[in-house]
Parts: structure tokens; sequence; C-alpha cells
């Protein structure tokens, strides 16, 4: 079946007389429950809840494994370090992935005793550093730089040296590639991102192919409390259903959108994996079935990025990515990448490429147009 099918059907329970395709959301904190609770198939909203399940399911589906929903991409993450590491061990991540999975291992995780050693996505960089190893976090393609690296050749490399494999694969979403059939034990993602799609909630997920691991990562969240509130996962399984077609969009929206940027003079360092003269086009083309929607590219200074920014009238600068609207921001104002004062990220959304062109081109030549 592919892909634009599966998506549509991901979760949904058989057709039944009078039912809604996909159940809505139940609200509930206690489930009636008399006598033995291990008989009842729902006791209490922060162990398990319906419509959870059945999202689950989907994702389970797509990704080729068990999946397990948190409350927000960081919940997920927090749960992946959480419940494998322990003081004394050694994880590796990549010295530019997203700022608050460096923040957390290098602050939280170090600090109880965690040992974190860094190295670039770029080049398999990371390769250099598994010696004693515990556990291997790529990011690829990696937010905000896009670069990439072969999952399956570090995957291998990590398992020889006893080293569990964490994909975070939010810029790609399970349609566009597939971590754990790559080899990794952990596929991770913010469905904050392309995976819901229309930024209006915080969700995340962990698939894993072990029925074990998946109970610690239950069991973490019931015991942290990271859940989710079951509106949100309602929508973000409403939201999947179309998640195909936004995709395709949303990914030919920036391939023409990264063409336009390159052959501006005024732009400098485009990167889009899926364009061909891109560094990292040969690796993404061998594991990405599609290349997702963030661009990103450079203007002179902070002065000329804010100056383009500013004068976008469709592209809306906010931060995050994979929604329907285009939204485009200097990434620097935050501080924490080490990225240039004039590095824009662009993620190109679902609106017709010729007017996000139009926006960009007559943003290149802000200076000239009335405010
Ligand atoms: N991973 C990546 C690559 C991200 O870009 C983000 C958020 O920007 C996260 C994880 C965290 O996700 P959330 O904001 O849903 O907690």
């Amino acid at each position: 079946m592919h892909d634009a099918t599966r998506v549509i059907r991901a979760g949904i329970p058989e057709p039944s007389q009078g039912h809604p395709f996909l159940p809505g959301p139940t609200f509930a904190a206690p489930f009636h429950v008399a006598g033995d609770p291990a008989e009842a198939p729902y006791t209490y909203g922060r162990f398990h809840n319906p419509t959870w399940t059945l999202f689950e399911k989907a994702l389970g589906e797509l990704e080729g494994g068990e999946a397990v929903v948190f409350a927000s991409g960081m919940a997920a993450t927090a749960a992946v370090l959480g419940s494998v590491l322990k003081p004394g061990d050694v994880a590796v991540l990549p010295a530019d992935a997203y700022y608050t999975t460096r923040v957390l291992a290098e602050g939280f995780f170090a600090r109880a005793g965690v040992v974190v050693r860094t190295a670039p996505t770029a080049g398999d960089a990371q390769r250099e550093c598994l010696e004693g190893a515990r556990l291997l976090w790529l990011e690829s393609p990696s937010n905000p730089g896009l670069d990439v690296c072969n999952i399956a050749a570090l995957a291998r490399a990590a398992h020889e040296r006893g080293a569990v494999v964490v994909v975070d694969n939010t810029t790609a979403t399970v349609l566009g590639q597939r971590p754990l059939s790559l080899g990794a034990d952990f596929s991770l993602a913010s469905d904050t991102k392309a995976l819901t799609g229309h930024g209006d909630l915080i969700l995340g997920h962990v698939a894993v192919r072990d029925a074990e691991r998946a109970q610690s990562l239950r069991t973490w969240r019931t015991q942290f409390g990271a859940v989710p509130g079951p509106m949100e996962v309602w929508l973000a399984h409403r939201s999947l259903g179309t998640l195909d077609v936004r995709l395709e969009r949303m990914t030919a929206n920036a391939l023409a959108v990264a063409r336009f940027l390159a052959g501006r003079a005024e732009v400098r360092r485009v990167r889009y994996p899926g364009l061909p003269s891109d560094p990292a086009y040969a690796v993404a083309a061998g594991q990405m079935s599609r290349f997702g929607p963030v661009v990103s590219f450079e203007l002179g200074s902070a002065e000329a990025a804010e100056t383009f920014l500013g004068g976008c009238r469709l592209i809306v600068q906010a931060t995050s990515f994979g929604g329907l609207h285009t939204t485009a921001e200097r990434r620097a104002r935050w501080g924490g990448d080490k990225v240039p004062p004039g590095f824009i990220r662009l993620s190109a959304g679902c609106e017709h490429a010729e007017d996000l062109v139009g926006d960009i081109e007559a943003a290149l030549s802000a200076s000239d147009r009335p405010l």
C-alpha cells in the first residue's frame, strides 16, 4: 500500500454502523473501575487513554514498531535519555542538534553523571566518539543547519560497540525517513512540527521495535507525568491523514524556494537536502523518500536578514517549522545555535510556489518597497 493510503487509514478502527471514522477524544481523569483494576481496559488518565491508543496504533503502523506518545518533543527526548542512561554512561550527541536537546543533555544529564560527547552531523563525525558509548543520538537532517549523516552506517558502527541508536526524525517525519528500518533503536519526533502540521499543538512521540523498551518509555511517561492531553492527540490523529498531501506540497515548495534562492547573488549558503548541488544530497537521497519542508540560507548581516523578513508579506515571521503556513526566522536572534547573524531558517508551507517565490523576490528588494 502507498503512504498516501496508509496514512489516511492508520489507526482508524474498522468501520462500524453509525459511528464516526475516528472516534472523538475521550476526556477522563478516572475511568469507572470497580474491583480488580487489571481487568479494566482503562483506569486513570495518566496511565492510558483510548485516544492515545488509536494514535499510537497509527504511528506504530507507519514507523514499523510500537509508538508511545508524549506531551511534547522534549518530553519524548527526556524519556529516551532518562530511560536509557545512568550515571557514568557516555552519550554521543550531534554538536549541531536542536538547541534544547543539547542543553538538556549537557545540563541536567551531565550534572546527573552522564558523560556527553558531541561531534558534527556532517561527515558522520560522531563515529569518532563511539568508543565506550552507551547511546548515539542522531538528528538528520539537523535543525537548523540541515546537515545529514548516514543513519544506517552510524547505527551499524554504534551497535558494534554496544550502543543504542536514537534518531530525532522531526524535520523529515516518518513519511520522509524511517529510522527503525535504517537500523535505529528509537525513532523520535516532535509532532508539533510537520507530522501534525497546523501550528496548533505541542506533541511528541517515540517508536521502538522492542516491547520492553516501549514499556520502559510508558513507565517513564506515567511516573514523570509527561502525558499529552486527549484533545491534542485527537487533533494530531485527524491531521495525520493529510500528512502525505501536505508533505508533497511542502517539499515541492521547499525545492522551488531553494532553487530560487540559490540563483540570487545576495543569498549565500542555501541548504536544502533535496537540492542536487547540496553537500548532503547524495546521503539524503539514499535514505530519505522526501526531503522535508525546511530550507536555510544566509544574508550578509543581521540587518539584511531582518530587512528581508520585514519585507515579506506572505511569509510569516515565527519559530518552529513544518506547518501549513510558510514561516521564517533569523535564527541567531535566540542565541544557542552556531549560526551567522544573517542565517535564516525557512519552513515551506502549502501555499502556491509562485506566490512564495514572488514574496521572497519582492522581499529581497525590500529596501525599494514602501512599507
Ligand atoms: N527536536 C527537534 C529537531 C526540534 O526542532 C524540536 C523543536 O523545535 C524538538 C525536538 C522539541 O520539540 P517540542 O517543541 O515539541 O518539545
